[in-house]
């Protein structure tokens, strides 16, 4: 693969549309910004993406347990958390046509980029957490957020989780699932997004061992992206200046990615002290210390995070599996897809109409396996090469005049598009030995 990226933001945001990845929300009323849906391509996408980050944390040194935490967050963990006291951005207004923006994001000293004018308000601080109340009343007791973060939900549940599993630190907790934050300007298609999912790991262990723990996993999440096929020369390892840091926070590496738009923050790898399982001793008056069988002391764990957004995974796997080049004369669009999370594994091809009830016999067949693959009779056969390769299909079956008689079928490789002949009945091993190869 080249190291020049042929995708833009542009070309991905239409194919993702033209092919059923990802649709705008409440589209037909117009969007709601910042917010999307994951149609079928998109959703098997995604669940591939959680099956290899799963598989990445649980082959790890150590106990790896799951959590799935609720969306919606008390206001006692978010002020304990810090997240209501603390997590704002600056906000500033254009007085002449409304439009808001992050104070950061844009120069005061210039007009409106939008309307040319230079009237702007006051820079203000936005909380960034969707309030609600739970239940009918509206008072500060029945306060509720929309969490902005998955890790919260693991802390508080930490003693829960040590008294029911047998667990011994170090160990971590992974969880998957939805976050929001009120963006003051959402951008760049799956980007920054006002409702997202998370792909979040706490990892508990000893303040002696916590630098070691903590180079561990800065060189398990590189692997990572290795082993999901990312261009590694676009991948590179952040750490963080001193200053840049929380001031609980004794050291942060960000994974980040070469975007069009830049060296952006694809995962951030955090070694937090143990500030957060303190926090929520102090706020809650629950000790959340562990007592150590060894040394017959109590302490309180130390903290190493690994936080990555799924639908930014996307968008870079996006970016980065994208290419166009020259088949036969035309040029065609491909999604290079490592095979492990290509949505579509395989697709089935008669030739013409006529070779249609013979090939959705091993269509059916192959889907009976579990495999996700797809069917398609309509167009001409280069045409429907071209619509596999658009969504990143690894390879082709095509039946044709001659497989009545010699019983096989021809197979086409997306990435190299040669093709070669096999049997029929060889069709499921062939899959079988592709996709466990790979
Ligand atoms: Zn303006």
């Amino acid at each position: 693969m080249s190291t020049e990226s042929k995708a833009t933001l542009e070309k991905l945001v239409a194919l993702c549309k033209r092919r059923g990845f990802v649709y705008q929300s409440a589209e037909i009323y117009g969007g709601l910004n910042g917010v999307y849906d994951f149609g079928y391509l998109g959703t098997l996408v995604k669940q591939n993406l959680r099956a290899v980050w799963l598989t990445a944390m649980n082959s790890c040194k150590g106990d790896m347990l799951q959590l799935e935490g609720s969306l919606l967050g008390s206001r006692a963990v978010w002020e304990a958390s810090g997240h209501i006291q603390n997590f704002h951005d600056p906000m500033v207004d254009c007085l002449q046509c409304k439009h808001r923006y992050r104070a950061d994001d844009i120069d005061l000293n210039k007009p409106c980029p939008h309307c040319g004018n230079k009237n702007w308000t006051e820079i203000r601080e936005f909380n960034m957490m969707f309030k609600t109340y739970v239940g009918a009343t509206a008072e500060q007791g029945s306060e509720a957020y929309l969490r902005p973060e998955t890790a919260q939900a693991i802390f508080i549940n930490f003693k829960n989780v040590i008294s029911t599993n047998r667990v011994k630190i170090p160990f971590g907790i992974a969880q998957i699932g939805k976050a929001f934050r009120n963006e003051i300007t959402p951008k760049q298609f799956l980007f920054r997004m006002r409702e997202f999912e998370q792909m979040e790991m706490e990892w508990f262990c000893k303040g002696e061992t916590a630098e070691k723990d903590f180079e561990y996993w800065c060189e398990q999440r590189h692997n990572f992206y290795a082993i999901l096929g990312l261009t590694m020369s676009r991948i590179r390892m952040r750490p963080h200046a001193k200053d840049e840091l929380a001031h609980y926070s004794k050291a942060c590496t960000d994974v980040e990615y070469q975007f069009p738009f830049g060296w952006k923050e694809l995962e951030g790898i955090a070694y937090r002290g143990d500030f957060d399982l303190s926090q929520h001793t102090k706020f809650s008056g629950k000790d959340l210390a562990v007592f150590d069988e060894e040394t017959k002391t109590s302490y309180m764990p130390h903290v190493v995070e690994c936080s990555v957004g799924a639908d930014r995974l996307f968008l870079t796997l996006l970016f980065d599996s994208y290419d166009e080049d020259v088949v036969e004369g035309e040029t065609r669009i491909v999604l290079r897809f490592n095979p492990a999370v290509a949505p579509i594994k395989a697709a089935f091809l008669p030739l013409t109409k006529k070779q249609s009830d013979a090939t959705e016999k091993i269509y059916t067949a192959i889907k009976q396996t579990g495999l996700v693959v797809d069917f398609d009779e309509s167009g001409s056969i280069g045409k429907r090469y071209r619509r596999q390769d658009e969504i990143g299909t690894p390879l082709c079956f095509t039946y044709d005049f001659e497989s009545e008689t010699d019983n096989a079928v021809t197979v086409r490789n997306r990435d190299t598009t040669k093709q070669e002949r096999i049997s029929i009945d060889k069709v499921e091993s062939y899959l079988q030995d592709f996709f466990t190869k790979k």
